[in-house]
Formats: structure tokens, sequence, C-alpha cells
């Protein structure tokens, strides 16, 4: 503040007016940069939000196809809010080990309702476990209410959300707390698995042969703890072949410094992503897949449980964004 009284006091206006334009747009820049670059590896949010467009029916069909530039340009504002609201990083993920196992050894559940697990953890100690499956719940009843008020940005904003939410949980990685590897000394599989994977193998994957007609489920929200269990059921081979691959390739040639944006990262080397890939059997590719179906399903449901509003298809807003967005980072 101090220098900007200092400049406002001893500079010539049209000094000032260029001064505080260049400042705008340094900033504007900046911040296009630091959203491109904190949106490196995070294809399979795109994609999947892409691709979830072509799977459901009309009107939705329409209405999503022709905001499609908005929604995926925004398909990771969720994390984005992880270093700025309080709150959200723990609505993308959740510990199931915090819960224990049963005599079986099969890991427990949680009471699925929220108010029932409030009363048997405490809400503390849900939050630092992760509440990922009841936010879905509770980002569905927005996207609900977002159709019945007809609010196009509204709509966009909470979709783009729920895909998101949703695509977390399907990552196995989001389910433990080894979220990263740290307990078993393999640190960095987390963005093996979901970003280095998708990135190098992602245009091999069949996304686009879902068939499946979408029939309305209205407690359809509860399928969100059998995919959070099928999630967790990946994680021994989530684990054991990267192990593997590193026994066969060896630390040395396992890792390479990386440039990404404009930072130099330590990563899996290509040829070690392809055959951790190939280990996984296809593991990657239909959990995205999945992550396809069960947003397209959770759009569907909200619109119909919201009476089937007429959606506005005028996309102007959008595209002026879209253009001074570009016109930034050119
Ligand atoms: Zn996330």
């Amino acid at each position: 503040m101090k220098i900007l009284q200092q400049i406002n006091k001893k500079t010539p206006k049209k000094f000032q007016q260029t001064y505080v334009l260049q400042t705008c747009l340094l900033f504007c820049m900046l911040t296009a940069a630091s959203v491109l670059f904190l949106s490196w590896g995070f294809a399979a949010h795109r994609k999947i939000i892409d691709v979830t467009i072509h799977f459901v029916p009309e009107p939705l069909h329409g209405f999503f196809k022709a905001n499609r530039d908005w929604l995926v340009e925004h398909a990771l504002d969720a994390d984005l809010r992880k270093h700025s609201v309080i709150g959200e990083a723990e609505k993308h993920y959740i510990d199931l080990e915090a819960f224990g196992v049963s005599q079986e050894q099969e890991i427990c559940l949680p009471p699925f309702d929220w108010n029932d697990a409030v009363g048997t953890f405490g809400e503390d100690e849900l939050r630092s476990n992760g509440i990922g499956p009841w936010n879905v719940q509770w980002q569905y009843r927005k996207l609900t209410v977002a159709f019945a008020s007809q609010d196009k940005t509204k709509i966009l904003r909470c979709a783009a959300d729920l895909a998101h939410y949703i695509a977390d949980l399907h990552v196995p990685l989001h389910t433990t707390e080894n979220y990263d590897g740290a307990i078993t000394g393999q640190k960095g599989i987390h963005s093996l698995w979901e970003t280095q994977v998708p990135e190098l193998r992602m245009a091999e994957f069949d996304l686009v042969s879902y068939s499946s007609a979408l029939n309305y489920l209205p407690l359809c929200t509860d399928s969100i703890w059998d995919i959070i269990s099928e999630s967790h059921s990946c994680l021994p081979l989530v684990f054991s072949a990267e192990k593997e691959a590193m026994e066969e390739i060896g630390e040395h040639d396992s890792f390479a410094f990386v440039v990404r944006g404009r930072t130099r990262q330590k990563m899996r080397t290509e040829a070690f992503v392809s055959l951790y890939h190939a280990k996984l059997n296809g593991q990657v590719e239909q959990r995205m897949r999945s992550s396809i179906e069960v947003c397209a399903l959770f759009w569907y449901c909200a619109w119909v449980q919201a009476g089937q509003p007429t959606l506005p298809l005028n996309t102007n807003d959008q595209n002026s964004f879209r253009r001074i967005f570009k016109w930034l980072i050119n």
C-alpha cells in the first residue's frame, strides 16, 4: 500500500494509468499461467467430463454439449479451491483404514448417513480422514437444486464439481492413508497412477463405447459407497505392480527429472510407466470408464429428480470468457 501511495504522489497521471494497466495485465497473466500450471497432469479429469457429455440423453446432452468448453475448463476448479477454501481438501478423499476392519479382515465402512456418522465418530474425526462420499451426496443435491432453479451458471458449476468429486473417488489412492506410498516406500505413486499413466496411455483407452441406457434411480448416490469399496479393493495391485516394475527395471532406470511447466520434477521414466500400466491390466482405464458411467447417471438422475426442467442453451457469456482466457495465455 505504501509503495502505491508513493507512486500516486510522485508520478504523472498518464504514467500511473500505464503502471496500473501493466500491473493488472501481469497479474492476469500470472493467474492464467498458475491455472495452467496447476492443471498439468489432470488430463483425466477433463477427459471424464468431455466423454460424459456424450452419454447423457437429450435435452441434457444438447445443454452440456453447448457448454462443453466451459465444463472442461472448470473440471479442476475443485482442486484449485483446496489451497484457498477451508474445508475443501477433505472433500476429495476418504481414508478407509480409519474405520477399522471386520473379523474377516475386510475394511469397514462408516455409517452412510452423515448425522449417524457424526454421532459415531464425531465431525472432527470424520473431516480429518476425508469426507468424499458424503460430499458427493451433498453435491448431488446441490445439482438437483440448481436444475430446479434453471440457473445455467449454477447448473454448470455444480455439474463440473460433481464430476470432479466422483472421478476422485474412483482413484484407489483417494481411499487410503497411504495415498502417496509414504508408508510403503513408494513415494510418488499417486501421480504415477493418476497422472503419468493417463497422460501416456489415455489415447488408447476405450472410453466411448459405453452403451447402457440410463435409468432413473432415486437413491443413486448410495452407490458411492460401492464405488469407494471397489476403489479400495484395487489397492493391492496398485502397490504390488509398482514394486514389481521397480524390481524389473531397477531404481536407476525408474526415475528421471522431467520439466513440467516451470519446474523440474523427479518422476517415473516412460519405460517405467509403460511397464506399470501393463502390470495394472487396464485398471486405470476401467476406473476412468466407471467414473464416466457414474457421472452420466448422477447428472441424469439429478435432472429427473428436479422435475426435468427446460434447460437454457445460450453460450455467449462462456464464449466471451474463453476468448479473454485465450487472449491472456497467448
Ligand atoms: Zn480432486
